[in-house]
């Protein structure tokens, strides 16, 4: 594990003007507005009924829509800005609960402040917790509301000035389902545990008299806000890699202006490991994911220019879930980095860190002992009777 400076940090990622990504722009807005893939996602749910066929029938699909519950209940952070758990101000409580709002804690000292944020975060349910000053070029320049189509631009205070990021950890059998309602449910239950999560940490902070703002994908790109945070590196498929879960996470976090104390960004080897390795590309079903060298250059307007990445096709990934009659983390399923703590992974993330000569070796043997195997929806339910 090596730690970088914010310099190689940039130096890694940018190598051109980056502008505040559109939120208009990402895929499921897309699918509200833009005509060539008008309805998309609307199709993707109304005309998905349970099936007679494993890993999407009534059982699955309960499975999936019960781990979504609070997130679509009570945050709904993939259509709205700022609504329940994710509101901007305190939310409804009992009068008890209601400080005296000209009570503020005096910040001597930001780095016991950050120990304290990161307990609360993992006593909320986090898993991995960084911090670091607010980049405002991560933070959206425009908000689509999916159910009103309102559009504005968005203002983030001026006082808000540091993001926590945090990781929730999803379960290793959803997710290894995956394209199935099962994997769904996988990434429901990221979601409604992360908006759990961020709103209990905005609530302590703003208990202690600061603003905070709580976002699961609202607000600004979690990724790039993670990576600064030193919560890991970027993968071929666009998402995070964290060293503890590799890509097995869902990111949220909660920016504010309590003084805190940015954490370091981090690398393990993952940028030269995704050079050798293209599982997440080849098992793509969509073939979404970007098979050469990383590039600034968009693919269509859902990607941000000036970032040095292998830009991902969210079109085709959607057309995919639209068949699928499920959304899909199959590049999460099958990526190396993605396995159960043990003692011989941890060896391997070591060598992969600090040998990169082994890298095509270890991609070969992770295919020789089927880790990118799907676990088939009858055995995820065979080992829940047990
Ligand atoms: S979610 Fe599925 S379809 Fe989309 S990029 Fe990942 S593997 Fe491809
Ligand atoms: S599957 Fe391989 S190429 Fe894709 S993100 Fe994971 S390590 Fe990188």
């Amino acid at each position: 594990m090596r730690y970088l400076t914010l310099e190689e940090l940039e130096k890694k990622y940018i190598v051109g003007k980056v502008e505040q990504f559109d939120q208009k722009n990402d895929m499921y807005r897309r699918s509200r507005w833009q005509p060539e893939v008008r309805g998309l996602w609307a199709k993707l749910w109304e005309e998905s009924p349970p099936q007679n066929k494993p890993g999407y029938t009534l059982k699955d699909r309960a499975l999936e829509n019960a781990l979504w519950y609070i997130e679509n209940g009570f945050a709904v952070g993939n259509s709205k800005e700022g609504y329940g758990l994710y509101s901007w101000e305190s939310g409804p409580t009992d009068k008890y609960h209601v400080l005296p709002s000209d009570l503020k804690e005096k910040v001597t000292d930001p780095a016991e402040m950050s120990r304290i944020v990161k307990k609360v975060a993992r006593l909320a349910g986090a898993d991995l917790v960084g911090i670091c000053q607010l980049d405002r070029r991560w933070l959206y320049s425009h908000i689509y509301d999916c159910r009103t189509r309102e559009y504005k631009v968005l203002e983030v205070p001026p006082e808000i000035n540091y993001a926590i990021a945090f990781a929730v950890e999803m379960d290793h059998d959803l997710i290894k389902t995956s394209p199935t309602c099962i994997g769904g449910a996988g990434a429901g239950l990221g979601y409604s545990k992360h908006a759990y999560t961020a709103g209990i940490l905005a609530e302590f902070i703003r208990n202690l008299g600061y603003k905070a703002i709580p976002a699961g994908n609202t607000t600004g790109l979690s990724v790039p806000i993670a990576i600064s945070a030193g919560l890991g590196e970027l993968g071929r498929h666009g998402m995070l890699i964290t060293y503890e879960f590799g890509p097995r996470v869902r990111l949220a976090k909660v920016l504010t202006g309590l003084p805190l104390q940015p954490d370091t960004p981090v690398e393990f080897g993952v940028t030269q490991f995704c050079e050798k390795c293209k599982k997440c590309a080849q098992h793509c079903p969509a073939q979404a994911i970007h098979y050469g060298e990383r590039t600034d250059k968009p693919l269509n307007i859902s990607n941000n220019p000036g970032v040095l990445k292998w830009p991902i096709d969210a079109e085709k990934c959607l057309r995919f879930w639209v068949r699928n009659g499920s959304t899909c983390g199959n590049c999460i399923r099958v990526c190396p980095f993605n396995k159960e703590p043990g003692w011989l992974h941890d060896m391997v993330k070591w060598g992969v860190s600090d040998l990169p000569w082994l890298d095509s070796f270890f991609v070969w043997t992770d295919g020789l002992f089927g880790y990118d195997k799907q676990l088939r929806p009858e055995e995820y339910w065979a080992k829940m009777k047990s």
